[in-house]
Formats: C-alpha cells, structure tokens, sequence
C-alpha cells in the first residue's frame, strides 16, 4: 500500500511527524506539506510563480506553496505510481461544520479526491496537540480498516478527534457538518506608520450543532467521521431560479 501525507500547518508540524510515523507501519509512505503554516489556505493553488520541491534531513518533502500545490506536485510530478490512499493532518485545530469550506487539511485529501484518490483528513479539536499519541492511534485505525476493508466508491473522510487519551475516547460515529454562527469580528489595530491594520477574527461557535452532526459527536466524546463531497450544486433551487429567468427582464 502507498500511502501519501501531508498537511496544512507545515512540514515541521507535531502532527505531520505523529501521522506520518503511524503510517509507516500500514504501508509506504511518501510526506509532502507546505513549508511554513497554511491553515485556511482552502483549496488555493499557487499559479503566480514557480514552485520549488526540497527535502528535509527526515526524508520529508516541503513545498513554497499551498497544502494543494503539495498534493497536485506530488500527483501529478513527483510519484512514480498513483498512491492507493492520501491521508492529511492531524492538524492542530478542529475543521468542522463551516470550516471545512476554509480548511488546508481537508483542502489537501481533497486535491486526492479530486484526482480520484481515496483521502481522509485528520483534525484535533483543541489548539495545542495534548494527546497526539491518542489522535495518532485513531488515525492509524481508521487508515488499518480501510486498507484491509476499503469501501467501494472513493471516499473523502474528515475526521476530529477530541483531545482525550485513548481510553477515554467513546468510540467513533459517522456525522453531517454541523453549522457555525458568522465569525468574530475583524481585529483592528495600526502599524507603526499609524495605517489601520486588521486580523481575520476567530471562527463563530457552534449553531446547528444537535445529534447527529460533527459538534455533537466530539461534545460527546466521539471521534466524528464526516463522507464529504464537493458538488456545489442547489439542486433545490435549480427550479425557482429557472422560473425566475423565464420571468424574463422588465
Ligand atoms: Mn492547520
């Protein structure tokens, strides 16, 4: 089995060095990830300037670019052989309901999927990486089953993991996204020149966040594993806009 990992927080990551090192024993595995942080990078592909490929003392590739610049190199220039599975984090940080749309971990199994690859993404809900080795032996059990027991149409699994040791994790469940309120608002302050600067504020807390989805797996306990797909279409509105159209302009 190849295996390939990345992530969105950097190539130096804690959880980059814990997935990898856990994935060394389900097959082989080759590591690309971004060179410095890029956590909310989404889905962006670098397409200004080139792109340099280096490799750390630890057989890690790095990359000047995004988490979906490292994928997309690697799938398409760097591996010999397609690999049979993209799996990316375990990132510092939860990624669920809304921030899944934002989110560089869940941007760089998606870049697998993408190319028809099975991927799963792998998140910490606290900042902080308190119990890794936990996060760690979960990610390599979902990873074990699916190798042994693959299931049948390529998948994009995100899954986060609450910061607890292992045996105080409940189990896993199978989730929906949950929904968060609008985020905070922008932080202003000035630079040294006096001009106003602004920092994005933190995520809105949970709204939808009952049985059954994401927020209410973790709450709980659980491991929450989410089947994403990427089709934006609102099937349900293709109708009123249709009619909205024949409407015609007055
Ligand atoms: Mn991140």
């Amino acid at each position: 089995m190849r295996i390939l990992v990345a992530n969105d927080d950097g190539y130096l990551a804690p959880g980059l060095a814990a997935l990898a090192d856990r994935m060394r024993g389900l097959g082989e595995i080759f590591v690309i990830a971004p060179e410095s942080n890029h956590s909310g990078a989404s889905n962006s592909l670098t397409l200004s300037r080139p792109l340099t490929v280096r490799e750390a003392t630890n057989g890690f590739r790095y990359v000047n670019g995004t988490p979906t610049d490292c994928v997309h190199i690697a799938l398409t220039g760097l591996l010999d052989q397609r690999p049979d599975l993209i799996v990316a984090g375990i990132n510092n940080g939860q990624n669920m309901g809304d921030d899944t749309i934002y989110s560089g971990t869940v941007a760089a199994a998606m870049e697998g999927y993408l190319f028809g690859v099975p991927a799963i993404a792998f998140s910490q809900i606290e900042k902080g990486h308190a119990h890794l080795d936990a996060a760690a032996d979960v990610a390599a059990d979902v990873v074990a089953r699916f190798l042994r027991d693959p299931l049948p149409a390529p998948v994009l699994l995100n899954v986060n993991i609450p910061n607890r040791p292992r045996e105080e994790l409940r189990g896993m469940r199978v989730t929906r996204l949950g929904k968060r309120h609008h985020s905070e608002p922008v932080i202003r302050a000035a630079n040294p020149h006096g001009e106003p600067i602004y920092w994005i504020g933190a995520a809105g807390v949970a709204k939808d966040a009952g049985p059954g989805t994401d927020f209410h797996a973790v709450e709980n306990g659980y491991v929450s594993i989410t089947p994403l797909q990427i089709d934006l279409t609102h099937c349900g509105q293709m109708g009123s806009v249709e009619q909205w159209l024949q409407r015609g302009p007055n």
